[in-house]
């Protein structure tokens, strides 16, 4: 299997990415990270001031997936996350939700050990490892790696983690994938603006899936399939996820559109991702039954 080590990273999902690694479509990489401040924070005296934003959210990657042309879907299989021993948290004035009510940069350096991070004396979480950026290189100009987008980026979404197979849709040919920005734990929200920042390494399958656009991510897992809106608002991102899931479900069903609107008014979830990056994320997600009733498979045909 190849490795892909954390090396130079890239700070945003760009077609003009020079390549680090061919693979072909269906291989299994390895793929080492940076955390979100490319490993910069490893004490809880450091200043806003030392460190260079810059280096902030950086991927690893690209990988060139052999035969990903425009128009297909990358299916990227995430079979194992390893997480580092310890995990950085920040929030400070202006960031995140409570940023009016913050008035000092704040960090905390939280060890890691077995399936715990611990948060203070009295305070220990679970660990629940997940994948803050992951994508490939957007249809138009570069997008920094702090922002979620149709590419996927910085989605923050809990869901992004050992078991999930992500679809994306490819704008360029290799499609360029790359990710980063683990997180031992975070809410759904992200509300301070952090999750327990780890570096990390990942295995994954990259397979392409032929002529299958897609206009969003998706991402299936045992209990079902979502799809990862990001828009400015989240009325816009709910507005849309929903109908962007209804149309994409539509033609699998024997159902007319009210009856499928009713049936996801009965089953389908709206659930939030991330409210504090650039453009916030949304989800709406389809239980796996919904799917077995019309024996849907939507990505399995096709897979080259
Ligand atoms: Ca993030
Ligand atoms: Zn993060």
């Amino acid at each position: 299997m190849k490795t892909l080590q954390k090396g130079k990273p890239f700070y945003a999902f760009s077609k003009e990415n020079e390549a680090k690694v061919h693979v072909r479509t269906g291989e299994r990489v390895a793929i080492e990270t940076y955390d979100c401040f490319e490993d910069q924070i490893q004490s809880e005296s450091t200043t806003m001031q030392q460190l260079d934003w810059d280096r902030v959210n950086p991927a690893t990657g690209p990988v060139y997936v052999e035969g990903a042309e425009q128009g297909d879907v990358l299916a990227v299989t995430i079979h194992s996350i390893d997480i580092g021993a310890q995990g950085v948290m920040v929030t400070g004035p202006d960031l995140g939700v409570m940023g009016h009510r913050v008035d000092s940069f704040s960090v905390k350096v939280l060890p890691i050990e077995g399936d715990k991070v611990t948060f203070s004396t009295s305070l220990q979480f679970p660990v629940q490892k997940m994948i803050g950026v992951i994508g490939v290189a957007p249809e138009g100009e570069p997008v920094n790696n702090g922002t979620p987008g149709a590419h996927g980026g910085n989605l923050d979404t809990t869901l992004m983690t050992e078991g999930a197979t992500v679809y994306f849709p490819v704008f360029t040919e290799g499609a360029l994938f790359g990710l980063g920005d683990f997180h031992a734990a975070m809410g759904d929200g992200e509300i301070g603006v952090s999750g327990v920042e780890v570096p990390g390494k990942v295995e994954v399958t990259l397979d392409v899936v032929k002529e299958q656009p897609i206009r969003y991510p998706f991402l299936q897992n045992d209990e079902g399939l979502a799809i990862l809106v990001s828009k400015h608002t989240l009325d816009e991102a709910v507005k849309v996820a929903v109908e962007e899931m209804i149309d994409f479900l539509h033609p699998h069903t024997d159902l007319s559109l009210a009856e499928l609107t009713m049936a996801m008014s009965a089953v389908g979830h709206t659930q939030i991702s991330q409210v504090v990056d650039p453009l916030v994320t949304c989800r709406f997600f389809v239980p796996s039954s919904f799917l077995e009733a019309f024996n849907c498979t939507p990505f399995a045909q096709n897979k080259n």
